[in-house]
């Protein structure tokens, strides 16, 4: 794209050991870099083709592909969890460069759905008409003004110091000196200037590296140098996860029974059998916005230079940002309007749907008028005024729920330990066993029921490691919560 939007970053590079020792930007940059924690999990996986590298959460995503529509509550079930919606993406689009697609809004094709005075539309793709209950498949983009403004942070001339592992400060001596002597930097002479240029295409490499790196700045500018990540060690935070949930027993509220194949000669989890509430637990997943786990799961090492992110939008003070609202919605961003799942045992806050809105005439006339209401006292449809509402893309027909959250009732799915999810069948089942070459009698099975703290373990483990299983649930074995059955 000729005109695509592009944005600049001033590095300072040490060639000599090739790496980036700090960066400079303005508000813009900022912005963009903070509205990475706003975007649903599942949306990352997406922007970054199922590559975000992310422990099991690509193949997580890859198992819903490929699950058949079936498995789903509703059609748009699915679309939610591979596409989620995020609650500042009106917000995104202000920004000067944005890794979203514009959003889009789906309509009933039907004139007779569309010229009532109540008019439905989902953010959603593939949701069904709340009249006619066929797919609301007529795409429409969201009026912008096309302005571009602060979103996050306030737009002035203050400047900010970027580190390497995005420690995001206000530019400052003490700043600039401190990270010279941090990385013992002593002639500045031998640090060089680069100008660093963003398109969509840079933005979506620096998030991923952000995501698997401490050195997200370094990599950009020195890609052959392949840095590795060392993954954290399970038992460091494995003991601050048992700690941390013992604070909250308070909330174990609901239990799930799984069915658990272990392999004792290395006592990992071969694969569990689940039902409906465990795959909708670790499902709705996706939905989550990078900065809510986040702050779920607090002082994690994990997640590249995502946590330096997150703390820097808490150690910054109020005044950078352009409000409080504004501050909020980084650290303890929301679900998109519906996208809740009431029984998710980790709570998430979901923000409320737009208020309808309403215009005179209907809203076939508003779109054929392209964007502009009916100026006669009612339109040739005979509606004198309309309301547009956003429908509840889990809303089967009409207003009956077929069932509550993602998943279709009675049925049962086979995960394993990286969180290739299958419909449960014997075929999968000993498709699995073949694979790792297992003996049956290397295998032993159990039952466990699974509180909030192995919920909120497993988020934290499939975000880091591709063995979540074994390590969310080790710590609940060895609790001798598990139900042997030899
Ligand atoms: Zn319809």
């Amino acid at each position: 794209m000729a005109d695509e939007k592009r944005l600049s970053l001033n590095a300072w590079v040490d060639k000599d050991k090739k790496r980036v020792v700090f960066a400079e930007a303005d508000s813009d940059f900022v912005d963009v870099l903070f509205s990475f924690l706003t975007i649903p999990l599942g949306t990352i996986i997406k922007l970054l083709s199922n590559n975000s590298g992310l422990g099991c959460m690509d193949n997580l995503y890859d198992s819903i592909k490929q699950l058949s529509d079936q498995h789903f509550s509703t059609e748009a079930c699915k679309n939610m969890l591979l596409s989620p919606c995020s609650a500042a993406a009106e917000y995104s689009e202000k920004l000067k460069l944005n890794v979203y697609d514009p959003r889009e809004l789906y309509l009933c094709k039907m004139d007779d759905c569309i010229s009532r005075t109540r008019c439905y539309y989902s953010s959603v793709w593939q949701t069904r008409c709340y009249y006619c209950d066929k797919f609301m498949d007529e795409v429409m983009q969201w009026k912008n003004d096309g302005t571009i403004d602060a979103v996050f942070v306030k737009k002035n001339d203050t400047k900010f110091m970027i580190t390497d592992d995005f420690h995001v400060t206000q530019s400052s001596v003490k700043e600039c000196y401190d990270r010279l002597n941090d990385l013992d930097v002593k002639d500045i002479n031998l640090l060089e200037e680069w100008i660093l240029e963003f398109g969509r295409e840079e933005l979506l490499n620096l998030l991923k590296e952000s995501l698997k790196t401490k050195e997200a700045l370094t990599n950009i500018c020195f890609p052959d140098l392949c840095i590795q990540y060392t993954s954290p060690q399970c038992n460091n935070w494995m003991e601050m996860i048992t700690n941390k949930s013992k604070d909250n027993a308070e909330f174990e509220i609901q239990e799930m029974l799984i069915r658990l194949i272990v392999n004792i000669t290395n006592n990992k989890v071969v694969c569990v059998e689940v039902g409906k509430e465990f795959a909708d637990q670790l499902f709705s997943f996706l939905t989550f916005p990078l900065g809510s786990v986040l702050k779920l799961i607090g002082y994690s090492d994990s997640f590249g230079c995502m946590n330096n992110l997150y703390d820097s939008i808490h150690e910054l003070k109020i005044k950078y940002f352009k409000s409080e609202e504004a501050k909020s919605m980084l650290i303890s961003p929301k679900l998109a309007p519906f996208f809740g799942y009431r029984k998710q045992m980790l709570y998430m806050e979901e923000s409320s749907p737009l208020v309808p809105s309403s215009l005179y005439g209907c809203q076939k006339c508003y779109w054929d008028n392209n964007n502009s209401p009916c100026s006669t006292v009612s339109c040739k449809h005979g509606v004198q005024q309309s309301h547009f509402i956003e429908m509840d893309p889990m809303l089967a027909k009409a207003d009956t729920y077929m069932d509550e959250g993602f998943v279709r009732s009675d049925q049962n799915f086979l995960v394993t330990d990286d969180l290739h999810v299958t419909p449960m069948s014997l075929f999968y089942f000993l498709q699995i066993l073949k694979r790792q070459g297992l003996h049956v009698d290397q295998l032993e099975y159990g039952e466990m029921v699974l509180e909030r703290a192995q919920v909120y373990n497993l988020l934290e483990a499939m975000l880091v490691s591709k063995t979540a299983l074994s390590d969310a649930l080790s710590s609940r074995k060895w609790n001798s919560g598990i139900v042997w059955r030899l």
